[in-house]
């Protein structure tokens, strides 16, 4: 077989295009790419080894060699890992295999830094090569093959596959560096990028030069050193390698369990969210280690999911080595690891959460993932919703649960919520004044998940939790602090102007009922209790879903308010007729603007404001 020429998948060709031309500025992260792809090549055979011994290999002498070649211009990382053949040379280095690459396009920001850190999470890593060379060569044979092959390529639309009966077992990179790059062959470079970057690697690095060859890594799972031994760099250091990071770990958590289970945990919470916290196939950030080889990154059975943020390591000697997929799905032991894991990160972060000023870089980085805990089916609840914070209408700090319960009021039994999209919109949303005169507090919630863990998540400490929108009889029993709150239409006079509201916007709402929630507005809106909120109405219909279900809404008016009894008033009197008519859709579209609706006939709305303005002037 000659050599073949292939293009690569329009997806690579644009990342490839990014990579060279725009990410340029912080090219030496290519090294920690290519070493780490080494290392994860070891890892595989390793793996690979213990399943198939017969493989030919020498587990015990892993290693990553750097070769810098002044003469030719040329820096060779060689591995003796698992290689590849040729069906994995045209996947892997030809085409962008997860689904990734189009949202990694959609996330590129500009900022250098954070697409940098990107080009590590879309495992568009190896291509990080051609921001230093115009020429790229990969040399490899596969474990258990017979003969290799040569892959070629500068980077520009396509690249070539040949066989390569020669190539040594593994995978060799060589890069043809850029004549501006050539800073990548001064060993003295190459041993403070290892340094930085690839110390923890537990496989040797090994610098050749000439003849002489040196190991430039510690080699040493860093989790496996004592704690007193190793220094906050050297955490960050290994932190951002795991993660793909760029930020420092907020938490740093690092211990050793012995009971019924043994493992090592090295876990991080970073400080940052990474881009991709909400993507559905979003790899773990957790490592699964067993006596210190490497078994998989793929084990979402030991994260629940509202924990999805934290990276690390766990290294544990109660799994056998060729634990198989199937295996760690069904093994009590990695319930057991995660029980642990979720025990002592809750633990730290209610240590942390003392100090509000510490806690709330945590919270305003991850809250909205951690809320999810108030929701997804899990042990540790309880412990989950002391730990969250929100914003509530008695000022900016964030609030706990404990927090609001204290300051609840003589009378009040729930605890009250209101959902919307925009805080500043929420904290002026009419449904609290009835609140406020009352000085009871409303957590205030602005995320997509705050409308279903509150459907789930019944009570804290035996109090409810409550929409504002549905509080009734129960905040009547908290004494107002206001004292001209009005006086009540006396009862035909409402019935009567409850009926003519209703004839007159007819099927636009589902019902029309008088309210004492209200204070300094005449209207609002209210949707049912058990249906759909408004907000969340509308975050379905943004995404495309529950167009058919329009949630019902109901006019709430304010007998109390100096308006409302005027419109009473003149619904009796028959020349009035038409100005009721007017204000009454007046008031409902204000109603809807309060609640963040559109107006659904804004030329009316105009019209109508334009009588009154004349008739006001
Ligand atoms: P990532 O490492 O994030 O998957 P890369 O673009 O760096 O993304 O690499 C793509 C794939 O190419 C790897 O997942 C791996 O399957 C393969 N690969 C890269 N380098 C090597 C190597 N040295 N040995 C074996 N396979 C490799």
């Amino acid at each position: 077989m000659a050599e073949e020429k292939m293009a690569f998948q329009a997806e690579v060709a644009k990342v490839l295009d990014i990579v060279i031309h725009s990410l340029y500025s912080n090219h030496e992260i290519f090294l920690r790419e290519l070493i780490s792809n080494a290392s994860d090549a070891c890892d595989k055979l390793r793996y690979a080894l213990l399943v198939h011994p017969e493989l030919a290999g020498k587990a015990d002498a892993f290693r990553i060699v750097i070769t810098p070649d002044a003469a030719a211009g040329t820096l060779t990382v060689t591995d003796n890992g698992i290689g590849m053949n040729r069906d994995d040379l045209i996947h892997h280095l030809g085409t962008i295999a997860r689904s990734g690459s189009a949202d990694f396009m959609k996330n590129l920001t500009g900022d250098k830094q954070k697409d940098m850190a990107l080009i590590g999470q879309f495992g568009v890593g190896f291509y990080a090569s051609f921001m230093v060379a115009d020429k790229v060569v990969v040399r490899t044979k596969k474990a258990g093959d017979d003969s290799g092959w040569l892959w070629e390529s500068d980077g520009a639309g396509s690249f070539t596959v040949t066989p390569d009966k020669d190539a040594p077992a593994g995978t060799s990179v060589t890069l043809f560096l850029k004549k501006d790059m050539r800073e990548y062959l001064e060993p003295i470079r190459i041993r403070h990028l290892v340094k930085q970057y690839s110390d923890h690697i537990g496989i040797p690095i090994v610098l050749r030069e000439g003849d002489k060859e040196e190991t430039i890594n510690a080699a040493s799972a860093l989790w496996t050193q004592p704690k007193q031994d190793i220094t906050e760099a050297a955490y960050k250091d290994f932190y951002q390698s795991v993660s793909h990071a760029f930020d420092a770990p907020w938490m740093t958590l690092h211990y050793k369990a012995e009971g019924v289970i043994d493992y090592t945990a090295l876990l991080f919470i970073p400080t940052k969210p990474p881009f991709n916290l909400f993507q559905p196939d979003r790899p773990s950030g957790i490592q699964l280690y067993t006596n210190k080889v490497f078994i998989t990154d793929d084990v979402p059975e030991l994260m629940p999911y509202f924990l999805r943020f934290v990276t690390g390591v766990i290294d544990t000697n109660d799994l056998p080595l060729n634990v198989s997929r199937e295996m760690l799905q069904k093994t009590p032991v990695m319930a057991k690891i995660k029980k642990g894991i979720v025990h002592r990160i809750l633990g730290e972060l209610k240590k942390r959460a003392e100090k509000p000023d510490d806690y709330r870089v945590f919270w305003d980085s991850f809250g909205i993932v951690f809320k999810e805990g108030l929701y997804e089916p899990i042990d540790e609840r309880d412990e989950v919703a002391e730990l969250c914070r929100f914003h509530t209408t008695a000022g900016d700090a964030l609030v706990s649960f404990a927090d609001y319960v204290k300051r609840m009021k003589p009378g009040q039994e729930n605890i009250y919520y209101l959902t919307g999209t925009d805080m500043d919109a929420l904290r002026v949303n009419p449904q609290l004044e009835g609140f406020a005169a009352r000085g009871i507090e409303v957590l205030l919630l602005t995320d997509p998940i705050d409308e279903f863990w509150v459907q789930t998540f019944n009570a804290y400490q035996g109090k409810k939790i409550v929409s504002v929108m549905h509080a009734r009889a129960d905040i009547d029993a908290v004494a107002a602090d206001q004292q001209d709150i009005g006086e009540a239409l006396d009862k035909a006079a409402a019935d009567a102007l409850v009926q003519r509201v209703q004839t007159i916007l007819g099927k636009e709402v589902g019902a029309v009922q008088m309210t004492d929630r209200l204070t300094k507005s005449p209207v609002a809106l209210i949707t049912p209790e058990g249906q759909m909120s408004l907000n969340l109405e509308r975050l379905m219909k943004a995404h495309g879903q529950a167009t058919a279900f329009d949630s019902t809404r109901i006019l709430e008016i304010n007998q109390r308010h100096p308006m409302i009894r005027k419109l009473a008033e003149a619904v009796g009197q028959a020349d009035q007729e038409a100005v009721v008519a007017d204000a009454v859709r007046v008031l409902f579209d204000q109603a809807l603007i309060a609640a963040g609706e559109p107006i659904r006939d804004p030329a009316g709305f105009a019209a109508r404001i334009e009588r009154f303005l004349m008739a006001g002037l």
